[in-house]
């Protein structure tokens, strides 16, 4: 016989964990007890010696979906003799290090159970299990029990009391569990805040499939919703949510729904019925843009979309139904998620509010994916993810990372544990400023976590670099931390490496330690420091930011440079574009007159799209380069001339010659390929210089240029095998994954 004292650390609670021990015990003839405490799970086990064995193997490999065994440490004990196994209450917690389960999408269990008219939950739309349901958006407070969710204003009624007290059943403290007689429930609103009579979920969806728009409270905030085969009801969305041609998300009502309109590969369906339950990107079939309202994600050869992940989305779609499903926001505002305020900002754009009597505590906004070279990548790390905890390398002091400007992320670590914040978006206004800084409050309360140290970018003009000023006020250190080494950072912590590696970071926009605006560097970088090697040369931005929301400016600095003030007699068409004034704005960058230098990437990505006719304004990030990737889907292109100059500055203007020169005799889609196959044989020609250097094979690639699976797919096809290629695959590659690096680096550069 042998006794063993069984620690458990990870996503162990909230998820099924207890009775699972439980069963597992009566399976193996165990003894014993189980609890829950602040650390995780702690078991003491007794039993024939072979059977321990399995016992502890078992915990690892039988543990439920949604259960992340971290750590099992065993520590031998003197025999008790007990009988039989209990599952005992939890200690009041002293430190908290327990962990905070994400929001899980409907468990097959519940989802059949909904559907089922004989079981007492059919139609339910709030059933959850220890399996599945709601978590983080819940959750006021720690250790997760009822009381600290916001299902703690609802009494269970008696089934739902014995299921919950049943240590073999799945709903055995299942802290939100409810049915239709305890539980919250849904209605449904007039644009006044009126009952309207009648099923609630019936109702929302004769709305929409009538051409309505509607506002529905789901898990981590309202969506809006229409019927993405409507072109009247898109474009009335697109107008009253004052949203041009950004993208909109779809839901489909089943997997055959979503086959019909996009290429589903194997693994992007296990990404998409996983538990996360994510927007995954797929490409559009040749009739999607048939089928769906072209206004759904016009120009764009990928559709986000997802399945239903809350019962009350079983319950809503039909099978063949594609509905938008859009944060319900006005742009670049948060999403709404508490009641009065959705009611107030949502009145102009929805025509019905199907609500529900359940707090939401946190919001937490769908995360987008898609399959790169692979694997899963990250555009938006949030609902499902989010506040899992990232494992880095070591343990360490506990950091505060503030972040970037735009799809802003904060980090906190603690430990070894990286707590990467849900997606908050962009800190442009007081209104998402507040929220931030509300949830960072709330992660430390969660997490018990008091920052020893501050990171944040070195921008001054970043409320998040503010806010990390006002915080440090000389009490904690402070470290600024450059734009693009902290991305590059960000894949050396979640990989783990330690070496120095060859990093290529490209985005629109970093404020770089020479004052110029920096968006196309080559780095010799670990996490403590970084060297610049080299970098697209810098160009001006005329007129300053405006340039990267109207690319034709930079576009015409580009002409002015190759055909001098002949511009106009060699580029007709482009110039005919143009506003009338157009040549102001030359005079203007000739004398530096509010022309900032930048080496940024996705400027000359967007001057590309603007050269090719593609578009002269971007209505939202990135939006240029999204389409002019479209473009280039399916072409061959081949590489255009280049020069790299000594001091290692790469210089486009000869391909942007070719690609204004050549619209005759090649097609825009290969110009478009071309364009991508020589940004790629760019950066592998760079990569190789440096390698030569020092040795370094490693190249780590980030920033929000590398969203473009083609550039990637480009990099990798040409980059010799005696090269490793590290991608971010736990958090984006764009600015959503700053505060990660930012926590790396202020690690680094500690000497605990
Ligand atoms: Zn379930
Ligand atoms: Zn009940
Ligand atoms: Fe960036």
């Amino acid at each position: 016989m042998r006794r063993v004292g069984l620690r458990v650390t990870g996503i162990v609670q909230g998820v099924g964990f207890r009775p699972f021990i439980y069963r597992l015990a009566e399976k193996h003839d165990v003894s014993g007890w189980v609890l829950n405490d602040d650390k995780g799970v702690y078991i003491e086990a007794e039993g024939q010696k072979s059977v321990i064995d399995d016992f502890i193997v078992g915990i690892r490999t039988e543990a439920p979906a949604m259960a992340v065994v971290e750590n099992v440490t065993v520590q031998e004990m003197m025999l008790r003799g007990e009988t039989g196994f209990a599952i005992h209450q939890s200690p009041a917690a002293k430190v908290r290090n327990a962990l905070v389960s994400p929001d899980i999408a409907i468990c097959e269990d519940c989802k059949r159970e909904v559907l089922d008219k004989t079981d007492r939950r059919f139609g339910y739309a709030f059933t959850n299990c220890t399996n599945c349901g709601p978590r983080y958006s819940i959750v006021k407070d720690v250790p997760y029990d009822r009381p600290k969710t916001t299902m703690g204003t609802f009494v269970m009624c008696a089934d739902c009391q014995s299921e919950y007290d049943n240590p073999m059943n799945r709903r055995f403290h299942a802290q939100p569990n409810a049915c239709a007689d305890c539980g919250p429930r849904y209605c449904l609103l007039d644009r006044t805040g009126n009952v309207i009579a009648g099923d609630p979920l019936k109702g929302a969806h004769a709305v929409i499939m009538q051409g309505g728009i509607a506002a529905v409270k789901g898990i981590g905030g309202y969506h809006l919703a229409c019927d993405a085969k409507n072109e009247d009801a898109v474009a009335a969305l697109r107008i009253r949510k004052f949203r041009e041609d950004k993208p909109f998300a779809v839901m489909c009502g089943s997997m055959l729904a979503a086959r019909s309109i996009c290429e589903i590969s194997a693994d992007e369906e296990k990404l998409l019925r996983s538990p996360i339950a994510p927007i995954v990107l797929l490409r559009k079939k040749t009739n999607c843009d048939r089928v769906l309202a072209a206004e759904v994600a016009p120009g764009n050869p990928c559709l986000g979309i997802m399945l239903p992940y809350a019962p009350v989305h079983y319950l809503l779609l039909a099978k063949e139904d594609v509905w938008v499903m859009t944060s319900a926001n006005r742009s670049e505002e948060p999403i709404a998620f508490r009641d009065d305020d959705a009611q107030k900002r949502l009145e102009t754009i929805a025509d019905v509010f199907l609500v529900h009597n359940r707090e939401i505590y946190s919001r937490v906004d769908d995360s987008v994916m898609r399959m790169v070279q692979g694997a899963p990548y990250l555009m938006r790390r949030s609902r499902g993810m989010a506040p899992a905890p990232i494992r880095l390398a070591k343990k360490s002091i506990s950091v505060l990372a503030c972040g970037a400007e735009m799809k802003n992320t904060f980090c906190l670590t603690k430990g070894s544990a990286a707590f990467v914040s849900e997606h908050i978006g962009d800190l442009a206004n007081q209104v998402t400023l507040r929220s931030y800084t509300g949830i960072i409050e709330h992660y430390k309360h969660l997490f018990e976590i008091k920052p020893q140290m501050i990171a944040c970018d070195m921008h001054p003009g970043y409320l998040s670099t503010q806010y990390a000023h006002d915080l440090a006020s000389a009490v904690l250190p402070l470290v600024a931390v450059q734009h693009h080494h902290a991305h590059i950072a960000s894949v050396l912590a979640e990989h783990g490496e330690m070496d120095k590696v060859i990093g290529v970071a490209f985005d629109g926009t970093g404020y770089g330690d020479d004052a110029c605006i920096w968006g196309g560097e080559f780095l010799f970088a670990d996490c403590k420091s970084y060297e610049r090697f080299g970098h697209f040369s810098y160009l001006p931005l005329p007129g300053g930011e405006k340039a990267a929301k109207e690319p034709w400016r930079q576009a015409l600095w580009v002409l002015y440079l190759l055909y001098g003030d002949d511009l106009a007699a060699h580029q007709p068409e482009f110039v005919h574009t143009l506003p009338k004034n157009w040549q102001l704005l030359v005079q203007a960058t000739k004398v530096g007159l509010n022309a900032p230098l930048s080496s940024s990437a996705g400027r000359l990505f967007d001057t590309a799209g603007s050269l090719l006719g593609i578009r002269n304004i971007n209505h939202y990030e990135g939006q240029s380069a999204i389409e002019l990737e479209r473009l280039a889907a399916g072409a061959l292109g081949d590489v255009l001339p280049y020069e790299i100059t000594e001091k290692s500055e790469i210089d486009f203007l000869p391909v942007f010659r070719v690609l204004v020169e050549n619209q005759t005799q090649r097609t825009r889609s290969e110009l478009a390929m071309s364009f991508h196959k020589t940004m790629a044989a760019a950066i592998v020609e760079m990569v190789q210089r440096m390698s030569r250097i020092t040795g370094i094979k490693k190249v780590a690639l980030s920033g929000g240029v590398f969203q473009n699976k083609t550039l990637i797919d480009c990099v990798a096809a040409r980059l010799p095998d005696e090269y490793s290629m590290l991608l971010n695959r736990k958090v984006p590659p764009n600015d959503g994954g700053l505060s990660l690096g930012q926590a790396a680096v202020a690690i680094a550069n500690t000497k605990v």
